[in-house]
């Protein structure tokens, strides 16, 4: 009867090679496992791939030269616009340098709706132009007494998307990623995009600066980071991921000899689409099925196995296998009874902030684990069993750890290359982070940490900093707006 099996599912093994719900959750969970050894083999393989992009190869990382020649000094001042489009939200800020390091914010947030990342551009951007309009009408209302250029509130644009930029207010879409899709966008220059939608409706705002999110994270922690401080990489752990490190000039060959007016520039690297050729990274069958699902199939693998819009889709894959894993009636154990439910059955349903509290709980009895796997998951069978908790806890645990391990092949790759923890003993590196998972998934950082240690060794490990750019999309990029406004005063382009 159903009651018998709900019990015959939870005991631990009953014979032949049955394994119990635990031994199943391990064997999935082991399936996650990335090892040093995976892990110094991606290094240098990323390695190979950025030297590529750096000379122009489309088969490796797109490696884009941002036009911004170095980082902030904390000294930088003046009011700027900042406009932040992502993965999820839109927001539009206004951000008062005040040259110490620090800075006032103001800003509006919406979420974009899901139609309009699928839409056309046309209406994409007169939905954003209306947004900022709103947001002048009521935070400076005087510029619209403005006629002189010169005196329009000055826009860094925050674009989180492949573009090929070819100044620092310039560049078109490349492809879009993270469950974005406007296919007449691409291969347009979005700043003009944006600006024509501002002039359609007559918005004393120019747009001075095209930024990566990631960019702006590293502006954004340099101009924030302790005295003596050099930042070196912003990084993105969120939605999607992708890092922006400052490179030598020499070392960036597919830009022309006329182009080299700066000793250095940060390179936007586009580390989502590292390895799509799949050499280096592991590919678990959950893995494959969020792929075959998702509207990029064969693109941005490594983004997929690190961030927050696939975690959760990764982790949903697992846990429906475990709910398939054996026969109960042969006396194996099925997750939930074998039990699924709506939700659980929706591809791209969780989010990874249902990882997060599943993976953080350390509670003897999991009960912030029962409550997501009921409220979040919906389901309800098999609960009573603790089996149950621990079984979706150590799934939920291995695809976090091995996103926090893959991670660390980015990181390493680019400290390696830049020589800078060679080059003096007592020299250090800081990276500038920001993203929901780095800042909600538990222990993120540290078992990056644990990685780095791995690859680089415990002694250039301890000598890391990472910091929370928080407010890097803004923050960052009204610091982008203002040296594109120097570098023209310079007549850099
Ligand atoms: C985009 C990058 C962006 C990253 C983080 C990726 O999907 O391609 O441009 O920096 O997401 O938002
Ligand atoms: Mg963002």
């Amino acid at each position: 009867d159903p009651a018998c099996q709900i019990h015959l599912s939870h005991i631990y093994l009953t014979g032949g090679n049955k394994m119990t719900l635990l031994e199943e959750a391990q064997r999935v969970a082991d399936e996650f496992e990335f090892t040093s050894e995976q892990l110094k083999t991606a290094v240098v393989e990323f390695r190979r791939l950025m030297d590529l992009g750096l000379k122009n190869n489309d088969e490796a990382m797109t490696m884009i030269p941002t036009f911004v020649s170095d980082v902030p000094t904390g000294t930088e001042k003046g009011t700027f616009l900042a406009l932040d489009i992502g993965g999820t939200n839109l927001r539009v800020c206004s951000i008062h340098l005040q040259g110490d390091g620090t800075f006032h914010l103001v800003q509006s947030k919406s979420a974009i709706p899901k139609a309009m990342m699928i839409g056309s551009s046309h209406d994409l951007f007169s939905f954003i132009a209306e947004r900022i309009e709103s947001f002048i009408r009521e935070h400076h209302e005087d510029k619209f007494d403005c006629t002189e250029p010169e005196h329009m509130l000055q826009l860094g644009f925050t674009f989180s998307f492949p573009v090929n930029q070819t100044a620092v207010n310039k560049g078109v879409v490349l492809r879009w990623t993270k469950g974005f899709n406007i296919p007449d966008a691409v291969g347009v220059d979005v700043v003009d995009l944006l600006q024509r939608a501002i002039d359609a409706k007559s918005l004393p705002v120019k747009v001075a600066a095209l930024v990566n999110d990631t960019v702006g994270a590293l502006m954004a922690r340099a101009y924030a980071a302790p005295k003596g401080t050099e930042s070196l990489i912003g990084a993105i752990f969120g939605t999607g991921t992708n890092g922006a490190y400052v490179e030598n000039m020499e070392n960036v060959h597919k830009l022309e000899k006329a182009e080299h007016q700066t000793p250095t520039m940060v390179i936007n690297t586009e580390w989502g689409a590292f390895d799509n050729a799949m050499r280096v990274l592991p590919a678990t069958p959950y893995d494959n099925a969020l792929d075959h699902a998702s509207v990029n199939p064969g693109y941005q693998m490594y983004e997929k196995r690190i961030s927050g819009m696939f975690l959760g889709e990764i982790f949903r894959q697992a846990i429906i296998s475990l709910t398939t894993a054996s026969d109960p009636g042969m006396g194996g154990a099925s997750l939930f009874n074998g039990e699924a439910s709506k939700q659980l059955n929706l591809p791209f349903s969780l989010d990874t902030s249902v990882l997060s509290a599943i993976s953080e709980d350390e509670s003897p009895d999991l009960a912030t684990v029962k409550k997501v796997v009921q409220e979040q998951l919906g389901v309800s069978a098999g609960l009573e069993a603790i089996e149950t908790l621990q079984a979706v806890q150590l799934v939920s645990r291995a695809i976090g750890r091995r996103a926090a391990r893959l991670s660390a092949i980015a990181l390493c790759a680019i400290i390696s290359a830049s020589g800078r923890l060679s080059s003096s003993p007592t020299s250090k590196v800081d990276i500038g982070v920001d993203g929901s998972v780095v800042e909600f998934y538990p222990n993120f950082e540290e078992m990056v940490r644990e990685a780095i240690r791995e690859v680089l060794g415990e002694e250039k490990e301890g000598r890391l900093t990472f910091g929370l750019a928080k407010d890097g999309s803004g923050v960052g990029a009204a610091l982008c707006a203002l040296m594109a406004r120097k570098q023209q005063e310079m007549g850099i382009r």
